[in-house]
């Protein structure tokens, strides 16, 4: 059983019956899934959650589906590891690592795709679909194959090859000569045509849900702890408004204290900087852009959620910041070197604006910060240009002498 009772308009509040719906017929806001918090809170303990699975179906009862899921790979309960290097690199004293890239498609798309292809099957879709930016074109390719459905994965043509030959062996890949917002358009005129499960447009409410888990498992891991500050990449602003929705239906439903606050920052590449440029300048628009970016799972110019991410930003007291493709690439490295973890430029993202905010006052050094490292290194390993220290023939002499030449670098 699930306590979802409705979808619910954010603009106008209109209530509609769960179904593939994503917008508003009266005023066209986006649907948002709601629940009956007071029934969750009655059933639902620390206790029951944690004799759960080890996935993110242990916090089923805050999401649409039940925990006999048909598409589950096994996504969430990924690591959250203490960042002591890291932490002494950058002067603070309490930072976490929560590496989203142990996902069974080595990102944190399996959490929204697990939802919204279960929700998917529940409502009858033989096949579905996604515009994606490359995480998420791979997850629905994955989830679809387990859970028995045909997919089409619509990405932009020139998206890193790791991503395409993974997709393309998981399910069917359409490379279109657009960029994601141009591909966003032409899903939502296929979706008209065909009857189709969308993630990202008719099963986006469902879809959206799953990003809530991150939060509820920092939480937890923490021993039911808030942390103070938490780093969220931000591409279409979901996973950050949904970082924000879920650790306030912890407190909501009592299973950490009451005067818990957590402050959410955002980060983006300054070549996709939508959401970082309205919020420096004040704004509450957010000014599509044209994005030119080495972050490309990132690259979102005209961001679905970006102004619902800004105004959870704003409201607990966090920031959003833009870091350049050089200094993606050095955060890359730093977080390899200090705490053994390969990531992709949107991890790079992350680590990157951290120390940004961290230089600039934002984050406070003694607060307990969480990192989200959303997406694995081997599948972008064009952007970090790192070779052997040495090539040498198969014996003792060749590496000593390799060793005195290049004794700097070994
Ligand atoms: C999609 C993605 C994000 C951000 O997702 P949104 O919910 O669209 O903001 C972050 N990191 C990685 C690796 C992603 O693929």
């Amino acid at each position: 059983m699930t306590f979802d009772t409705s979808l619910t308009c954010r603009e106008c509040a209109r209530t509609f019956d769960p179904g593939p719906l994503y917008f508003c017929e009266w005023c066209f806001g986006p649907l948002e899934v709601t629940y009956d918090y007071d029934r969750i809170a009655e059933v639902t303990t620390r206790e029951d959650i944690e004799k759960g699975p080890p996935s993110l179906w242990r916090y089923a009862n805050l999401l649409p589906v039940s925990r006999s899921a048909t598409a589950d790979l096994g996504a969430g309960l990924t690591p959250l590891i203490r960042a002591d290097r890291l932490a002494k690199e950058l002067g603070l004293s309490d930072l976490w690592i929560k590496n989203d890239s142990l996902n069974p498609t080595n990102s944190f798309k399996d959490r929204p795709v697990t939802v919204a292809l279960s929700k998917a099957v529940e409502f009858g879709f033989k096949t579905v679909a996604c515009a994606s930016t490359g995480n998420l074109a791979n997850s629905v390719a994955a989830h679809a194959a387990h859970a028995g459905l045909d997919s089409y994965v619509f990405v932009p043509h020139d998206i890193e090859p790791a991503k395409i030959v993974a997709a393309a062996t998981l399910g069917k890949v359409v490379e279109v000569e657009g960029n994601y917002d141009e591909i966003n358009r032409l899903c939502v005129e296929l979706h008209d045509i065909y009857e189709w499960g969308f993630a990202n447009i008719n099963l986006r409410p469902y879809y959206a849900e799953g990003s809530k888990t991150i939060a509820f498992e920092t939480a937890e891991q923490l021993g039911w702890e808030l942390p103070d500050h938490v780093i969220v990449p931000v591409a279409s602003g979901a996973l950050l408004t949904k970082v924000k929705k879920g650790f306030d239906e912890l407190v909501r439903i009592g299973l950490v204290s009451e005067n818990s606050q957590v402050r959410v920052s955002g980060a983006q590449a300054e070549g996709c900087s939508p959401v970082a440029v309205a919020f420096e300048g004040g704004s509450e628009d957010i000014r599509p852009q044209k994005p030119d970016t080495i972050a490309k799972s990132l690259a979102i110019g005209d961001p679905a959620d970006g102004y619902y991410a800004l105004r959870a930003v704003r409201k607990s007291g966090g920031a959003v910041t833009a870091v350049t493709d050089e200094e993606i690439i050095s955060a890359i490295r730093l977080l390899a070197r200090t705490e053994g973890i390969f990531t992709e430029p949107a991890g790079g993202v992350t680590i990157a604006s951290l120390i940004k905010l961290t230089s600039q006052g934002v984050v406070d050094t003694s607060e307990r910060v969480v990192a989200y490292v959303t997406g694995h290194g081997l599948k972008t390993p064009e952007v970090v240009d790192a070779r052997a220290v040495a090539r040498i023939p198969a014996n003792v002499v060749g590496f000593q002498e390799a060793l005195g030449e290049k004794e700097e670098q070994l």
